[in-house]
């Protein structure tokens, strides 16, 4: 096997796009291309002028038949720069919180998480962290090299903060259960990155190692194509994300899909040379392989059908607002570039008066919208469609809710 760290460095376009970042084969399948979007769809932009002028990058889809991996073969990590501005918490949204409670409690049932030390990968503010901690009474020791003190750390649970990356330098902090979410898509190379996370973990065969990605056959089957973004090289099928960590020295206990199929999961242990507890057989990757052709295909037919529908609504003068200015949006507004779409709304409160990245829209608050009378609502994420339509009856705003 061709280790990826060896075109690690000095990348260029042509190596990257000729290995694998999972499996190292040069055997890629060219899917679709997306020029010049925002290198960050999450900074948050406090004035139009700069984000019109935020870095922008290619992507260059491609695809891994060997191992079922989606990446961007274009990806240059010399445009990621964290900053503390950055901005992608989920947790405002009572469905994703809802989501993330059930699966705190699933996680502490199925794991027995109490009194037990947990570490946690990219921990952001800590918000899941300190919900592992109170919900099972467990210690927590959360990594991120973009942690802001003051977050997390003002409350009762025994909870603290490392702002570093989690490697090998840190394997005397004991841990029962490491858990890693949306942080994994956005590693140039992830085998380096698990190579390192197994290192960590020393020898204790009894650490559970649980991370989650989003699901590239939710983008695929779908047609998620606002998923597309430039912050994320890597986009994961059961089979590359199984893979991954087989490869580096852990036995897969299982691969799931959650959130309604939009992410994957997957939790390991140290391989002790036995066999998995879970088979990738069921996702056929020659299947996968068509899928991919498939959507390369669709995606432009998409993106024609909004420009047309988008047109026909400047035509006759009605008003439409983007609901969510998170990455699906992001990529929505730079993809169809329409000037129909004066302001995209959001509910939390810390992007209220930014802009979108790249085409500068100011992002508002739903209560905007009961002096604003959009005739319809473009909606980022389905999940949310319920959430939203309440939200709008009980600000009296009577408008068509779209999908996008
Ligand atoms: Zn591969």
């Amino acid at each position: 096997m061709t280790k990826v760290a060896k075109v690690e460095g000095n990348m260029t376009k042509q190596i990257v796009g000729t290995h694998c970042p999972v499996c190292g084969a040069d055997e890629a399948v060219h899917l679709i291309d997306m020029e010049q979007v925002p290198a960050h769809c999450n900074l948050l932009w406090p004035t139009r002028e700069g984000a019109v002028t935020a870095p922008r990058g290619d992507i260059r889809l491609a695809y891994c038949p060997q191992c079922g991996h989606v990446f961007n073969e274009s990806f240059d990590p010399a445009l990621m720069a964290y900053t503390q501005d950055y901005e992608n918490s989920l947790h405002f949204s009572p469905r994703f919180q809802q989501y993330a409670t059930s699966l705190a409690a699933s996680l502490i049932e199925r794991h027995d998480l109490r009194d037990k030390d947990i570490v946690e990968i990219g921990s952001g503010k800590g918000d899941f962290l300190i919900m592992l901690c109170q919900l099972g009474q467990n210690r927590g020791v959360g990594f991120d090299p973009s942690y802001v003190p003051g977050g997390g750390e003002g409350t009762a649970v025994p909870v603290t903060f490392v702002r570093d990356f989690y490697s090998e330098k840190y394997t005397h902090y004991k841990a029962d259960f490491i858990v890693c979410r949306h942080v994994l898509e956005h590693i140039q190379n992830p085998d380096a990155f698990i190579a390192n996370v197994r290192r960590a973990v020393g020898n204790r065969h009894e650490t559970v190692v649980f991370f989650e990605v989003p699901n590239v056959l939710f983008t695929l089957r779908d047609l998620g194509i606002w998923d597309i973004i430039y912050e994320h090289c890597s986009y994961f099928s059961p089979h590359s994300l199984a893979r991954l960590f087989r490869q580096n020295g852990f036995r897969i206990l299982n691969v799931t899909p959650a959130f309604n199929g939009q992410f994957l999961t997957v939790e390991a242990v140290l391989s002790d040379g036995g066999a998995d507890s879970w088979s990738a057989d069921e996702v056929d990757k020659q299947q996968m392989g068509q899928e991919t052709a498939v959507f390369a295909q669709s995606y432009n037919g998409k993106v024609a059908l909004w420009q047309e529908r988008l047109g026909q609504m400047a035509a006759s003068g009605e008003r439409a607002v983007v609901w969510g200015a998170g990455s699906k949006g992001v990529t929505f507004m730079n993809t169809l570039k329409t000037a129909v779409i004066e302001v995209v709304v959001d509910i939390n409160p810390r992007k209220v008066g930014m802009h979108i990245a790249g085409t500068g829209q100011e992002i508002v608050s739903p209560a905007f919208l009961k002096t604003y009378h959009p005739d319809a609502v473009i909606v980022m994420n389905a999940n949310y469609q319920e959430e939203i339509w309440h939200t709008l009856q009980d600000l009296g705003v009577n408008a068509e809710i779209l999908l996008a």
